[in-house]
């Protein structure tokens, strides 16, 4: 009894959910799709709808469970179990998570957002090894972090501890979603790595496909910039380099700040692997104070997508061994 958790990864076009043990081995796994119509209404109902129906399943009760931990999009509040703001669900209204579930199902709940979470499952299951010092960043349409010191998730005074994405690398480059100039995103993003390859197309001139397609008004995505960079494409190289660089000069910041064992990188862009691992290493190598360079490890992310599921666990597992 009470020896498994469930994790649910909230995102805006499906929920994922797990059961594991409390040792992390994953027992069930399995997806539903994401109503946002309606200001969202109907996705607390799906969700626990689900949950209710693969407990019958697989003939669980929530006696079984030590908790259920969630990562979600949007502004949370941890203390009391709620989320704000989460756009890309409908979500504008306070929304409160902890009640519903707990009401609805019996067992004790848990929240964080959804990077954070995600920094949790590669920390705990994933590339981080467990260490109590890992730093998480992935690449997508945006560039979220999360950051475990001493065994703890930071999360700041206000919820904006480990917000990668917006540390300065370029203090004149693109203007950012946030308001700032030359944040991480706007050039380690998919479509960040996109711009940076057309600011430096407009400057080259020597041969190049990625610059023709470019010219040519053609459609460049980011995974396009590393496949021409590792053929070779001499314009391609160079974005590559610059993207690698602007990186490694924030995970010099981060290694120089905490020392962690690792600095996990994962999302879409980091499709590249050690390709592009290699060069970030090289940039950071440059940067970082030399005991930082010597014992903070750059990583490629293990989990992918799964990383959600096993973090929003380990949420309740954490709990328990602090308690
Ligand atoms: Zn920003």
């Amino acid at each position: 009894m009470h020896n498994k958790v469930m994790g649910i990864d909230l995102g805006g076009t499906s929920v994922k959910l797990a059961i594991l043990s409390e040792k992390g081995e994953l027992l069930q796994k399995w997806s539903i799709p994401t109503d946002s119509s309606d200001h969202g209404i109907k996705i607390m109902p799906d969700i626990i709808g689900s949950i209710k129906h693969h407990l019958d399943l697989y003939q669980l009760t929530s006696a079984d469970f030590l908790g259920i931990g969630m990562g979600s999009p949007g502004a949370v509040d941890r203390s009391e179990g709620t989320v704000t703001g989460a756009f890309n669900l409908n979500w504008r209204d306070l929304q409160p998570v902890r009640e519903i579930m707990e009401r609805e199902t019996g067992i004790p709940f848990f929240i964080d957002n959804d990077a954070n979470v995600a920094a949790l499952g590669e920390k705990w299951r994933g590339a981080g090894g467990d260490n109590d010092d890992v730093v998480f960043i992935t690449l997508g349409t945006g560039v979220g972090g999360g950051v475990v010191a001493g065994g703890y998730l930071i999360h700041g005074t206000a919820g904006s501890g480990g917000e990668i994405g917006h540390m300065t690398v370029d203090p004149d480059g693109f203007e950012c979603t946030c308001g700032k100039k030359g944040c991480l995103e706007t050039v380690a993003s998919a479509t960040g790595v996109v711009k940076l390859a057309r600011k430096h197309a407009e400057e080259y001139a020597g041969d190049s496909t990625l610059k023709s397609l470019i010219d040519d008004g053609q459609e460049i995505t980011s995974k396009m910039i590393f496949d021409f960079a590792k053929d070779g494409d001499a314009l391609a190289v160079i974005v590559v380099d610059r993207f690698s660089y602007f990186l490694g000069l924030a995970c010099s910041h981060i290694g120089n700040l905490l020392n962690p064992a690792s600095i996990i990188v994962g999302g879409g862009v980091s499709a590249a692997g050690e390709f592009l691992l290699k060069k970030v290493n090289k940039h950071f190598s440059g940067f970082a104070f030399p005991n930082v360079q010597q014992s903070t490890k750059l990583k490629l992310a293990e989990l992918g997508n799964d990383a959600g599921v096993i973090g929003a666990c380990y949420l309740v597992v954490a709990h328990a061994e602090k308690c």
